[in-house]
């Protein structure tokens, strides 16, 4: 299955991510989540087949063309994870904070999975923050790589700057979700909840999965 990766990395009684289980809805979701962890850096995911595509880009998506960003390809997440922010415990995979920096839905160029295969996407993105043309390039992989690296490229279009113009990271580092920067949300439990802004006192412990009555089991999971 297609999230096992994301599932095992993960210990869920520890950390309010969600459960990872692929949905059967289809969209054209895709979002950027900054993720202070040991190191920053910025998580693209692009919807595809029910799951976020993901890719770790180190210094962040630039809007200059020029400026080709790495983009670590990432296990798949779940839908539910793109909208997640908050902390991830110290010690758990992925530890420190997490906002969504920008969120949307994207158009591909031509056939995803044929592109996904090939080591190169393009396509449109409608984001709050982002927009036009980019391509996701595959590097050759070296050995001993334990992921295939990609590379985040703007097109140069409508939606383009140059290295004159301000830096979109610096300009636009606030979530679009919460408006909180990143630092913000670094001071909160674990258990701060995305949905209330509150710390939820369930949550804040090891996080147990909400059961409803006469729920049978779904393809969506229980959202912490
Ligand atoms: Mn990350």
């Amino acid at each position: 299955m297609a999230l096992d990766t994301y599932n095992k990395k993960r210990d869920f009684t520890r950390t309010p991510e969600p459960k990872g289980a692929t949905a059967r809805k289809r969209g054209n979701s895709f979002v950027i989540q900054k993720h202070d962890a040991t190191r920053l850096h910025y998580d693209f995911r692009l919807e595809m087949d029910g799951v976020l595509k993901s890719w770790a880009v180190t210094r962040g998506p630039s809007l200059v063309p020029s400026e080709k960003r790495l983009a670590v390809h990432v296990e798949d997440h779940p839908l539910d994870y793109g909208d997640f922010e908050g902390t991830i415990p110290k010690g758990e995979y992925g530890g420190g904070t997490v906002i969504v920096w920008d969120r949307g839905t994207w158009t591909p160029v031509g056939d995803p999975k044929k592109g996904m295969a090939k080591g190169h996407l393009e396509f449109e993105l409608d984001g709050e923050k982002l927009g036009g043309r980019w391509h996701l390039v595959r590097l050759p992989m070296k050995p001993r790589e334990k992921h295939d690296n990609w590379l985040l490229i703007k097109s140069d279009d409508a939606h383009a700057a140059t290295p004159a113009d301000p830096n979109i990271l610096e300009q636009r580092p606030e979530s679009v979700k919460t408006g909180r920067q990143v630092e913000e949300v670094a001071g909160e439990e674990p258990g701060w909840s995305s949905k209330t802004g509150k710390i939820d006192k369930k949550t804040a412990k090891p996080a147990t999965a909400i059961t409803v009555k006469g729920a049978k089991t779904a393809a969506l999971p229980d959202f912490i």
